[in-house]
């Protein structure tokens, strides 16, 4: 898959600084060395650090130094794990964006000026919002459907091309 693309998909589910620090582990780095090279704080560097460890993105090798009994952490990224992380995490936007347009194509929708909800909400609320004070009405949604299809076709078409 495209690096650009990974990191494009990889900044959406969990941010640009994250993206940041699996580029700078094209091979294995301390953590200060990699707070340093961005920039960054030292704690803030491990918190990232460990939130791609938990998605199992990188590994650490722990070592100890033996005058001064502390703990050194050399982390690596696992290239394969990110590659079936983008995939999934696709495969789950793919998922969501098809119950949104099963629900645009099979409900009525109603909107105000700040929202979209169904019908059957809309009657819970004697079709007034309660956030901006303005009726619920009924929306032509076509485009909404038509932007809706379009990421799916796109999403669909990274999915196919994965294999390349
Ligand atoms: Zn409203």
């Amino acid at each position: 898959m495209d690096p650009k693309l990974i990191n494009e998909i990889l900044a959406r589910s969990m941010s640009n600084d994250h993206v940041h620090i699996i580029n700078k582990l094209s091979e294995p780095k301390r953590d200060e060395e990699i707070a340093t090279e961005l920039n960054m704080k030292e704690t803030t560097v491990r918190t990232l650090l460990n939130d791609l460890h938990g998605e199992g993105l990188v590994d650490y090798k722990r070592t100890k130094n033996k005058k001064t009994g502390w703990y050194t952490y050399t982390w690596k990224k696992r290239g394969e794990k990110i590659g079936s992380y983008v995939i999934d995490h696709l495969s789950l936007e793919l998922q969501k964006l098809n119950d949104k347009l099963d629900r645009e194509e099979n409900g009525t929708i109603l909107a105000c000026s700040c929202s979209r909800i169904p019908l059957s909400e809309a009657m819970e609320m004697d079709f007034l919002c309660p956030e901006c004070n303005e009726p619920f009405q009924m929306q032509d949604n076509s485009k909404d459907m038509e932007s809706i299809r379009k990421e799916i076709d796109s999403i669909n078409d990274i999915l196919q091309k994965k294999g390349n």
